[in-house]
């Protein structure tokens, strides 16, 4: 059974989360502050962490800084519309998804459930990512879209790998920039734009509407999934 680790100060939302999530079939834990979301998380190493930005004393995004510095797991952030920005400044800290505030339980129950899958599939083993009509070959650095192949410069194709490798999240484009490091980039966050762009030309069959990558606004981009 999978555990999830609710942190959240306001009982009542705990209390509705945990409801939800243990009708789903998983075991719930909780937290209150900040400081024993980082302890519990180390002590008991919870397959998930639910996690509200707005805590008391340590707030949420020190706690995915903490916990950031050794463990991979999943974290879904709950923001309050006013705290916009901070959800963000959470992604790029680490946290894999977020909800806004007020949220439908069921909605949190299913995010759970996709976040989780993301990680099971343990994508960077992978030699070849397939995703809708696309595989990526990555050895050989060789894309096909249904079955036809496609040339793609090797920052495009660093990029395209990061995306499918975990359709259906959102990346910002700061972290897209890094997980392209290796490759030569201008350090600018508008050149992801311009490589999406080009990137688009070459898979979408009308890049004016793209089926494929779309765009969040305020945020990054993301890989649809099917
Ligand atoms: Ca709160």
């Amino acid at each position: 059974m999978k555990t999830i680790l609710v942190v959240e100060d306001e009982q009542k939302i705990v209390q509705l989360v945990r409801d939800y999530l243990e009708n789903a079939g998983f075991q719930v834990d909780s937290a209150a502050d900040g400081q024993a979301a980082v302890e519990k998380t180390r002590q008991t190493k919870p397959d998930l962490l639910v996690l509200d930005l707005g805590l008391p004393g340590m707030d949420g995004l020190d706690v995915i800084r903490a916990v950031r510095r050794d463990s991979t797991v999943p974290i879904i952030v709950l923001t309050a519309r006013a705290e916009e920005s901070d959800k963000l400044v959470g992604l790029e800290l680490g946290a894999d998804d977020y909800i806004t505030k007020p949220f439908s339980p069921k909605e949190l129950v299913a995010r759970v459930r996709t976040v989780l899958r993301r990680v099971e599939n343990a994508p960077d083993m992978r030699e070849v990512i397939r995703a809708g009509d696309l595989t990526l070959d990555l050895a050989r650095m060789r894309l096909e879209v249904a079955g036809r192949e496609v040339e793609l410069t090797p920052t495009e194709f660093q990029l395209l790998a990061v995306l499918t490798r975990q359709p259906g999240r959102v990346f910002t484009r700061s972290q897209l920039l890094d997980a392209v490091q290796g490759v030569a980039i201008e350090s600018y966050e508008r050149a992801i734009d311009a490589h999406i762009k080009n990137i688009r030309k070459k898979i979408e069959p009308d890049p004016r509407q793209p089926r494929y990558i779309s765009m969040i606004y305020g945020v990054g981009y993301r890989f649809n999934e099917e």
